[in-house]
């Protein structure tokens, strides 16, 4: 078995350039006869390739290429599913870290041990009256 490994390499039905499979947004005319935008690659169907650039989307909407390669007109939200994923794709997702610093840590102790002095309130202790007879009758 070769061991090539070769990345599939698709056609924007806007601009003509070819790309990796992965870098395009696909849109699938599915076997029911719906158009929709393959996020997952995975939708069985003919399939057209558009790269995730607003002028290609735009291109290849306008100007009804994709609804030619698909060989239907295109639904209402499609072109709002294509920017979606345009968008999507495009993004960086970088995780977000929050770091609280030793600094402001110490900085929030400091302000529990503020100005504490002053006067002791002092209490009087209530002197325990004991005066309990016990009578005794016989
Ligand atoms: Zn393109």
């Amino acid at each position: 078995m070769p061991r090539v490994r070769r990345i599939p390499q698709r056609q924007c039905v806007a601009c003509g350039r070819t790309r990796g499979k992965r870098e395009m947004i696909r849109v699938v005319r599915t076997p029911s006869g719906d158009v929709r935008v393959d996020v997952t690659g995975k939708l069985a169907g003919r399939g057209a390739y558009v790269c995730p650039e607003p002028s290609c989307i735009d291109r290849a909407v306008r100007d009804g290429r994709l609804a030619g390669a698909l060989e239907l007109p295109l639904p209402d939200g499609l072109r709002a599913a294509l920017t979606e994923a345009a968008s999507r794709d495009t993004t960086p997702r970088a995780p977000v870290v929050r770091r609280v610093s030793l600094q402001q840590v110490l900085e929030a102790r400091r302000g529990e041990t503020g100005e504490g002095g002053g006067r002791r309130s002092g209490r009087t202790s209530d002197r325990a009256s004991l005066g309990s007879e016990t009578e005794g009758s016989s």
